[in-house]
């Protein structure tokens, strides 16, 4: 192409990607051309270059509104890496740090600055906007600004002041998931004016969808094989409370898989590590409520499994939607229950507008229908966003015929602890090769043993860095490395995802680490696992402690700790101490059970005193599952 300037060599140089994704390039060239654009493009599309390609050429600066703190700092990071200069400014900057960014973006210093939309209605900002070279705002999560939307934002409303305050400059607006009516919404919030629209299609086909109603006894070993299937690949499980997050970390350590719980209601130090072991690789599978995922940007993650019904279609295709941002396969699987209503009910009973209740309660129909639904999965999200596409069937999705074996013959009776047997190999870290997870055909295989080589230099450079692993290289660069070994920074730069700043940073020691490899260097072993949470359980019981001091000392919550306990007796390695339990409460529990059985713990729970607890009853329970077992065995 003979027209200035040339993007395809832009992108090489600092992306080092070959070519553009598709509608990207088109983005670029409106933005170029100073005229308002809205992008609609899935998670994973590659929106992100669609603002800052345009803003390394113009020699401006783009400014960047985003809801997401985690985000702006880790895109902030990116650039820096790829030598674009970027910087962010929030909340969580000290005041002199602050002012140094605003002074310097006032210079022109910076291609892209991130705001959020607080920051930009705080007093002075424009004032301070008026000063800085800006060439144009983009708008991140557009949808945000949006009532009809599924995460309306009040403060996104403050947006519609850019256009009045900068008349000349053009706004861009980027969204991965807007109706309809949310977009059109977005273009007269923003007062856009005759805006190039690009809708890239929401069929992601990577993406396979898996949906499965369960029942409460069964879903946890469902997670359990579908977990199998990822071993050594990055995983999100998502719980819709608290209290489930624990439960399923728990048993997931039980069977053997390493898992790590993120929440609202963790100490902030807990999660924020948490969250970095999962990003740094060095955790595979992260349990989270629905706060965990927001800005995180993982490109290599193989499966987001739902343990609930989200609240709306929008929703489960965002959450679901963080895996496979590198286009490579990956499965979203929705392992539900019928009493998830329950709880969405509760949810939407609580609103007290009005009409927002309405909507909330259509956008649990329709998630509903979803998940009931016999037709193809990809088909039914294109057309709840308003697209028809012209296929029938996305042979992909679990009503297409792709549904996966581990759903079938679940066994009913679970007994937690049994299921350590089938646990995993204690590396439960290995490289992406099973599965459908696959590389192209052809392709030759990758050498496990350097890939875990290269990881473990790339984890040590993260660390020195004080940035996630992927932002030093993307799991697919890794992969690419190791097929190809180049041999020198001629071959190095030839590897997708290395741009020239990256060459000439890490080349001499990715150089070095695959020559290291060569003459003998191999990853150091990891260290040891953590004993299971029952383990630990038990030794601190020996110890004489109680159930809220091992609540604090293992970072759980009460129930959570109950839970554990009832499953060491229930499997015979405990015995019931009568101090666990309220006062005179086992025989009331005891005779209750005799009437109503023990299969479901709140019809016990209606046959007793108040005072007597779910975990006076759990324990009860527990101890009663126990010895009829040891009955019938001897009967
Ligand atoms: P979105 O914001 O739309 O979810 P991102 O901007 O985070 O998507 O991009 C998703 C991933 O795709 C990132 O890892 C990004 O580096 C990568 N990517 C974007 N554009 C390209 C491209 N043209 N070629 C290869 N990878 C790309
Ligand atoms: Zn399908």
């Amino acid at each position: 192409m003979s027209d200035a300037p040339n993007l395809a060599a832009v992108l090489r140089r600092y992306w080092g990607y070959h070519e553009f994704r598709p509608k990207q390039e088109n983005v670029i060239r409106s933005l170029l051309a100073a005229r308002d654009t809205c992008v609609v493009m899935p998670t994973g599309g590659g929106k992100s270059l669609c603002y800052q390609l345009p803003a390394v050429i113009s020699g401006k600066t783009a400014v960047v509104v985003s809801p997401l703190i985690a985000l702006m700092q880790d895109q902030a990071a990116q650039l820096a890496q790829m030598g674009i200069p970027a910087a962010a400014i929030n909340s969580m900057q000290s005041s002199a740090e602050r002012r140094a960014v605003m002074e310097k973006a006032a210079r022109g210093e910076y291609r892209l600055l991130y705001l959020s939309p607080e920051r930009l209605a705080a007093e002075n900002t424009f004032e301070w906007l008026s000063k800085v070279p800006v060439g144009f705002f983009a708008v991140d999560e557009a949808h945000c600004i949006s009532e009809w939307g599924h995460e309306f934002r009040p403060d996104y409303r403050q947006l519609s002041r850019l256009r009045t305050q900068f008349p000349a400059l053009p706004i861009a607006a980027f969204t991965a998931s807007a109706t309809r009516q949310v977009r059109h919404d977005i273009l007269k919030q923003l007062q856009m004016r005759k805006p190039d629209c690009y809708i890239a299609s929401f069929h992601r086909e990577n993406l396979r969808y898996v949906v499965h109603e369960c029942e409460a006894r069964t879903q946890m070993e469902l997670l359990g094989r579908a977990l199998r299937q990822y071993a050594g690949e990055s995983v999100i499980v998502y719980s819709p409370t608290i209290r489930r997050v624990e439960e399923t970390v728990e048993f997931l350590e039980e069977s053997g898989i390493a898992a790590v719980p993120y929440h609202a209601k963790m100490e902030a130090a807990m999660r924020r590590q948490n969250q970095e072991r999962w990003m740094s690789d060095e955790a595979r599978v992260l349990v989270g409520t629905i706060a965990f995922g927001l800005g995180i940007n993982k490109p290599a993650v193989r499966a987001v499994i739902h343990l609930s019904l989200p609240k709306s279609i929008e929703q489960y295709y965002q959450e679901a939607g963080r895996a496979g941002r590198d286009g490579r396969p990956a499965d979203c699987v929705l392992l539900w229950q019928k009493r998830d209503h329950v709880l969405l009910d509760y949810f939407i009973h609580q609103i007290s507008d009005d009409a927002e209740r309405e909507r909330s309660s259509e956008r649990k129909r329709v998630i509903s229908r979803f998940a009931d639904s016999h037709g193809c999965r990809q088909r039914a999200i294109c057309l709840h966003f308003g697209e028809t596409p012209k296929w029938e069937k996305c042979g992909g999705c679990d009503n297409c015929g792709a549904r996966p074996e581990w759903v079938s013959n679940v066994s009913v009776e679970v007994p937690l602890v049994a299921a350590r047997e089938t646990s995993f190999p204690s590396t439960y870290r290995s490289l992406p090769k099973s599965g459908h997870a696959r590389m192209p055909a052809g392709a030759p295989e990758a050498d496990p043993a350097l890939a875990e080589y290269l990881r473990e230099w790339r984890r040590n450079m993260a660390r020195e860095n004080k940035v996630p692993a992927y932002i030093i290289l993307h799991d697919s660069t890794l992969e690419e490395l190791c097929r190809r070994k180049p041999a020198n920074l001629g071959q190095l730069k030839q590897v997708p995802g290395i741009g020239e700043k990256k060459a000439d940073v890490y080349g001499a020691e990715i150089l070095q680490a695959l020559r290291n490899f060569g003459e003998g260097a191999r990853a150091a072993p990891t260290v040891a696992k953590e004993p299971a949470p029952a383990e630990q359980t038990l030794r601190l019981l020996r110890e004489g402690r109680s159930f809220e001091e091992i609540g604090r000392l293992r970072a759980r919550q009460v129930s959570t700790v109950v839970s554990t306990v009832a499953n060491l007796i229930e499997s015979g390695r405990l015995k019931l101490d009568p101090k666990w339990i309220s006062p005179d409460a086992q025989p009331l529990i005891e005779a209750a059970c005799l009437e109503k059985g023990v299969e479901r713990l709140r019809d016990i729970k209606e046959a007793v005193p108040p005072y007597v607890s779910f975990e006076d009853i759990k324990l009860v329970v527990a101890h009663l599952r126990a010895e009829n077992r040891v009955r019938a065995k001897t009967a």
